[in-house]
């Protein structure tokens, strides 16, 4: 029933967003609901609060390391492994949570997700790749699975307004609003882009921007620059055309809104395992590059946004000394930017939050970082810094890497910038 229904859905809207070269028009498709009101997700919110709610994972999970990760965003005494449930569990609100191949009866949670032999199948499709996975969510359960746990913990970092979600080979292949049917991704990047098939990246390139020559030159050069190895991976990237079509394909509604997208907004990001940049803009390009790089290279960045884009701001100053001295400007300009607090914390919202310069009102902590970067690095190394850059307790590490405390360090490095020549 269900299934009949998605498909007439799919058709009608098919049928509208094709034009006549058969490129789709994604502002003419169905967008999910920001407010949350017309969510599965809500509805599952809701069954946990009347009946509660548990986090099951297998009993012996595979890349136990990652599940751990993802865990931390969970109440701890509402995880329970599968061998300890009871059947009053079963009645209650369960988010399921782990490789598929991993639980012992997973039949038992009562899902239309079925499990084979190398995987899973659902709505008659099979999935078996490595890479394959699915969110899917009713009203009293809420399901990450898959093959393995990178893809499952991809799909579990992004904010879901939808009934399910499926990653099939590391790419986004289909996603269902609830109560408007499913987008079709694979049939819109079929139709709409121009794929490549690099030594280091997969390309996707929006059909209607020509010329547009991206190489592994990119990933070469900033492995070479910042003295990391060549990846043994793919990155997967896309080149949209239109800001409409990399919120679609990053799922990036929370953070741009669910109405039409004006078409000149211009934003890239990294979201499920793929770098998206908006029109022909190779500067975007290489800066994604570098942080999937840095984090799948060196680690991840634990919620610290300062060092994270210093680190990338500090690869940009290496290639232009220009930036270096427009850096060193807008530090003087504004001297009482709280450093200390950049350093020991930088959360996102504080790093966003500070005062806009340049053309594109970027926010200064952009080039303040990658100032602080600079001035760690010329004195400790790459090397070091990359050990710092590892460790989450970045009090700790500041004391570890420098020798000093957080406010000796902000002391250091204004001392430090002193060497830069005033400029008006
Ligand atoms: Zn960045």
């Amino acid at each position: 029933m269900k299934f009949l229904m998605s498909l007439a859905l799919l058709f009608t809207v098919h049928q509208f967003a094709f034009g006549q070269d058969g490129y789709i028009d994604v502002k003419k498709l169905p967008a999910p609901d920001c407010t949350g009101k017309q969510t599965m997700n809500t509805k599952f919110a809701k069954t946990s609060e009347a009946n509660g709610v548990i986090v099951v994972v297998p009993d012996n999970p595979s890349e136990a390391d990652k599940m751990e990760g993802m865990l931390q965003y969970y109440d701890q005494a509402g995880i329970k492994k599968e061998s300890e449930l009871t059947q009053e569990d079963y009645f209650k609100a369960i988010i399921l949570l782990g490789v598929i191949s991993d639980f012992k009866h997973w039949e038992s949670f009562e899902i239309p997700i079925n499990r084979m032999k190398d995987g899973f199948v659902f709505n008659n499709e099979t999935y078996a790749d490595k890479s394959d996975a699915i969110y899917y969510a009713s009203e009293n359960r809420c399901v990450y699975t898959g093959n393995s746990m990178t893809v499952i913990q991809a799909l579990s970092g992004t904010m879901q307004y939808y009934d399910y979600m499926i990653l099939r080979n590391g790419l986004l292949s289909e996603m269902f609003i609830h109560n408007e049917g499913p987008i079709d991704l694979d049939a819109i990047r079929e139709a709409n882009y121009d794929k490549q098939d690099l030594t280091y990246y997969n390309l996707f390139v929006d059909k209607k921007i020509k010329n547009l020559e991206i190489s592994d030159s990119i990933i070469v050069d900033i492995c070479q620059t910042m003295d990391l190895p060549l990846p043994t991976f793919k990155i997967n990237a896309y080149c949209h055309h239109n800001p409409n079509a990399t919120r679609l394909f990053s799922n990036f509604y929370p953070f741009a809104g669910c109405d039409v997208l004006a078409d000149d907004m211009v934003f890239g990001t990294v979201q499920l395992e793929a770098i998206h940049v908006t029109g022909r803009n190779k500067g975007m390009i290489s800066h994604e590059t570098f942080h999937v790089l840095w984090e799948k290279l060196v680690s991840q960045d634990y919620g610290n946004q300062f060092f994270n884009e210093g680190i990338q701001t500090y690869y940009e100053f290496l290639k232009s000394p220009q930036k270096v001295s427009n850096a060193v400007k807008i530090q003087k300009k504004y001297p009482d930017y709280d450093i200390l607090k950049m350093v020991t914390k930088g959360d996102s919202q504080s790093f966003w939050s500070g005062p806009g310069e340049g053309k594109n009102n970027m926010p200064i902590s952009y080039d303040i970082s990658g100032l602080v970067v600079k001035f760690m690095v010329e004195n400790w190394g790459l090397d070091n810094f990359k050990r710092f850059f590892a460790n989450p307790d970045k009090t700790e590490a500041i004391r570890t890497m420098c020798g000093v405390s957080p406010e000796q360090l902000v002391v250091n490095y204004k001392g430090w910038l002193q060497q830069f020549p005033d400029i008006d």
